[in-house]
């Protein structure tokens, strides 16, 4: 399926669920804490992981109207002590540290005096990312260490992303453990400081498992993100924290429909049943 055609089809099948599961998340909304996974800010077109500048930059207007905006390790002390969060909280969070991220989304962050966490794969800080498609290939810069150094003198948090960002679960336990170790020591060499937030290449439910869980409670993390859609309550495993995704085809529409939690149904594909069907639709479709 021709990619235009894959961003219109999750548009539509996103909004008509959606509008379906509106009713159902309005009733069910709840005092848990939504925490938002970007990667790219920029303008380059059918990027399946990119959201406009001026897109983002309405998504955090809505979200300095309606919501209160939190950093990440605040809603691991609230989990852990008992603190308490201020009404509506959300999370922000970028994977991989795009330097579009930086360049255009951070000093709209500024702006707004928003926190928020970039989670970095070491191994890749400075790379032009070989990943992705060649739509995507000529922006495809990672932010460097000064960057990042700036970034973190700014207040925003950087958090651990791997080395090499590979599939946790496709590689072996071993090569697992060092990914996970070995990227928060070198982070801290880098910054000179506590890597406190990991988070998981891919992220979905089938891309880890408990070997790596395991690994980043043994190397010292205090929580890591997943890209499990949902809301996260007290209580609920700091280790598998849930993400709502925002990508390309998320109008501010749908971006609404994510905050009421009409999109957390979402999660059924990182369900069994979910990833067979995905598998069948990527052969189907050629996706
Ligand atoms: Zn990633």
């Amino acid at each position: 399926m021709k990619f235009g055609l894959r961003v219109v089809f999750k548009f539509v099948v996103k909004l008509l669920i959606g509008t379906l599961w509106l009713p159902i998340a309005l009733y069910r909304r709840g005092d848990g804490v939504r925490i938002l996974c970007y990667h790219r800010v920029n303008e380059v077109p059918w990027s399946r992981l990119t959201v406009s500048t001026a897109a983002f930059q309405r998504q955090l207007a809505y979200l300095a109207r309606h919501h209160s905006v939190v950093p990440l390790q605040a809603v691991v002390d609230a989990f852990q002590n008992g603190h308490v969060l201020p009404r509506r909280p959300v999370v922000i969070t970028f994977d991989d540290g795009y330097r579009d991220a930086w360049l255009n989304a951070v000093p709209l962050l500024r702006e707004f005096r928003f926190p928020a966490t970039f989670f970095v794969a070491t191994g890749l800080v400075g790379a032009t990312h070989v990943g992705g498609t060649g739509r995507e290939s000529c922006a495809d810069e990672l932010m460097t260490w000064d960057e990042i150094r700036e970034l973190q003198s700014a207040g925003f948090e950087v958090g651990s992303h791997t080395v090499g960002h590979p599939i946790l679960s496709s590689v072996p336990s071993r090569t697992q453990q060092r990914e996970i170790e070995e990227s928060r020591v070198v982070l801290h060499q880098m910054l000179g400081r506590r890597v406190e937030a990991f988070s998981y290449p891919s992220g979905s439910s089938g891309d880890f498992g408990e070997t790596a869980v395991a690994s980043v409670i043994a190397a010292g993390y205090r929580c890591a993100c997943t890209t499990i859609d949902g809301l996260n309550c007290r209580g609920g495993n700091l280790f598998r924290l849930r993400r709502s995704n925002v990508l390309n085809e998320d109008t501010m529409l749908l971006f609404r429909y994510t905050m009421f939690g009409a999109l957390d149904w979402m999660s059924v594909k990182d369900s069994v049943v979910g990833r067979t069907c995905q598998r069948w639709f990527r052969i189907v479709f050629g996706y």
